[in-house]
């Protein structure tokens, strides 16, 4: 089963993709991870990533196109972070088709805008890849990962001007997106105001009860 996970930047769509690639044994497609990766040696791709702008459509699609040639995502997968634009889903359709591969379900967690930039404010990453919530989920020790013990940063563009440039984006570019995917019958809305573990509930009560009419 494949699935698109989509919601705000803070909708807490990272911590519900690692949940369901466990649980389901699925890949996880994160364009942000690939991209995270890319711009430590790409100066080009940083310079979208700290001002929180979209990185241009024909590099986020080609590279997503390259990684759908992995043998791995025939065990299913996550696409996390794409498409984030309505033209990125078009040309995602065309790839699907030409590959004859299709979308089980699309996620959307739903959180409006005040609660985002409240947790986007006090998220703290570690590089083992736990994130906590200072306002929220603190750490046990304050800033370390209860995980590994490592360092908690704050990711580059989740400081507080970066982030209205990526809401401003999302609002934008992406938002359009959530009205092409709410016409189509795979569309799933999550209530994100929900704690963790209930959102991650409903999205595993749906892709079991999915699993069975498949
Ligand atoms: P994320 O971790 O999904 O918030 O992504 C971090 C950053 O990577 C974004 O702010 C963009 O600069 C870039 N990025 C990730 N996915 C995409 C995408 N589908 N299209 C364009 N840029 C993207």
């Amino acid at each position: 089963m494949n699935y698109i996970l989509m919601g705000p930047p803070g909708a807490g769509k990272g911590t519900q993709a690692k949940k369901i690639v466990e649980k389901f044994g699925i890949v996880h497609l994160s364009t942000g991870d690939m991209f995270r990766e890319a711009k430590k040696s790409s100066e080009s791709i940083r310079k979208f990533l700290v001002s929180g702008q979209l990185v241009p459509d024909e590099i986020v699609v080609n590279m997503v196109e390259k990684r759908l040639e992995k043998d791995d995502i025939k065990k299913g997968f996550l696409l996390d972070g794409f498409p984030r634009t309505v033209n990125q889903a078009l040309e995602l359709d065309k790839m699907l088709k030409s590959k004859n591969i299709k979308i089980d379900v699309i996620f959307f967690i739903d959180v409006h805008f005040e609660e985002v930039v409240k947790r986007i404010s006090g998220r703290r990453v570690c590089s083992c890849g736990a994130s906590y919530c200072v306002n929220f989920i603190s750490p046990k020790v304050k800033g370390k990962c209860d995980a590994c013990n490592g360092e908690l940063i704050q990711r580059s563009d989740d400081k507080e001007n970066v982030v209205k440039d990526r809401l401003d984006v999302y609002e934008k570019q992406t938002s359009p997106l959530i009205d092409y995917y709410k016409k189509t019958e795979l569309f799933v809305d999550i209530d994100g105001l929900k704690s963790e573990s209930e959102v991650f509930e409903k999205i595993n009560k749906y892709i079991e009860a999915k699993k069975i009419v498949f």
